[in-house]
């Protein structure tokens, strides 16, 4: 067994599911992440981190999302591990600095 992302993924703009995976499982395409199947240990820690509920354990998808099963494992060797959330995809993580005096 292994939990498995689904297409509700794309486009999610947070990453916070990977901050709870004890193992690093989670990489990173260009749209999605995806999940390594040989990594998982189905602690199902990070279901409840994802709020379009994306993540599901394999043998509980239902029958229209079994292909993405085949699909994380295959990009999950393409795609490099993601180590920690980075808040908003694509943005920095961290708040741009305050000036240190405002004009007068
Ligand atoms: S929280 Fe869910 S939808 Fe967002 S990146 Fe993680 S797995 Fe994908
Ligand atoms: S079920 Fe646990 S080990 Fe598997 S991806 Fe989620 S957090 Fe990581």
């Amino acid at each position: 067994m292994a939990y498995v992302v689904t297409d509700e993924c794309i486009g999610c703009k947070y990453t916070d599911c990977v901050d709870v995976c004890p193992v690093s499982c989670f990489h990173e395409g260009p749209d999605m992440l995806y999940i390594d199947p040989e990594e998982c240990i189905d602690c199902n820690a990070c279901v409840a981190e994802c709020p379009p509920e994306a993540i599901w354990a394999d043998i509980d998808l239902p029958e229209d999302k079994l292909q993405w099963i085949g699909i994380n494992g295959e990009m999950s060797e393409k795609y490099p591990v993601i180590h920690e959330s980075r808040g908003p995809r694509g943005e920095p993580t961290e708040a741009p600095a305050e000036p240190s005096s405002q004009p007068s």
